[in-house]
């Protein structure tokens, strides 16, 4: 008899959808939640601000030991690290532009997985990222990879920056999601990539609650 998945890792390129399914398929399923993209954009904001060089894989990794990201608040998008407590700061362009470079780094990694997997030891989560189904949680119940036509992410991504008041065009906007999966796909570390047993979900023409309910559906077959 299938119990359901208790563990399940959501991985994909950028806007692809992961953040918002991720986040109401954990509260539809009562699981807790993580978006491990934040840790790594709390490391980036701590290296901006710190002036520590994004190229700088040995200082980013002793950044990243010295300063555990803690998470904060119930909505999963707000953390803590050395002192200060982040939310839209996490979202700023010149994050954005460095996360995956800062990303790259094996230190960085390293700290950031071990949290992430002690996370994962307290029990029913959705965790997303791009490395979750592959590197961190390898044994999941269910593994997800989301993916949305290019055009279709950026013009997500267009449209949350309006909203928050960026001045940018769309094209600006398909270009830098173009670069950053890029840089994410093509790192020897971790690459983005479906793990082999991970289930392509592509999102295009879907709404949000038909993609978190075909997830549920097919959790539930587990
Ligand atoms: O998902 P989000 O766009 O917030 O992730 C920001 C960046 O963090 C990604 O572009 C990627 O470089 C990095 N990341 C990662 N591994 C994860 C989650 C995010 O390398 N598990």
């Amino acid at each position: 008899m299938a119990h359901g998945a208790s563990v399940i890792a959501i991985d994909g390129p950028v806007a692809a959808g992961k953040t918002v399914v991720g986040r109401q398929l954990a509260r539809d399923l009562g699981f807790a939640y993580l978006d491990t993209g934040i840790m790594y954009r709390a490391v980036t904001w701590l290296a901006l601000r710190t002036g520590t060089p994004v190229e700088d894989e040995p200082s980013l990794g002793r950044l990243a030991k010295d300063n555990p990201v803690g998470l904060e608040g119930t909505e999963g998008d707000r953390v803590s690290v050395a002192g200060h407590s982040l939310g839209p700061e996490l979202r700023d362009p010149k994050v954005d532009n460095n996360v995956s470079a800062v990303s790259k780094a094996s230190q960085v990694r390293r700290e950031l997985v071990a949290q992430q997997r002690r996370i994962a030891t307290q029990g029913k989560i959705v965790m997303i990222g791009r490395d979750i189904g592959t590197v961190v949680l390898p044994d999941a119940d269910l593994k997800v990879y989301l993916t949305a036509s290019p055009e279709k992410r950026a013009q997500r991504r267009w449209q949350e920056m309006q909203y928050r008041g960026q001045d940018i065009t769309l094209e600006k906007v398909l270009s830098e999601t173009l670069k950053r999966d890029q840089i994410d796909s093509g790192r020897d570390d971790s690459p983005l990539k479906p793990a082999e047993d991970a289930w392509e979900l592509n999102t295009d023409g879907l709404t949000i609650d038909q993609v978190v309910q075909q997830i549920i559906d097919r959790s539930r077959a587990r």
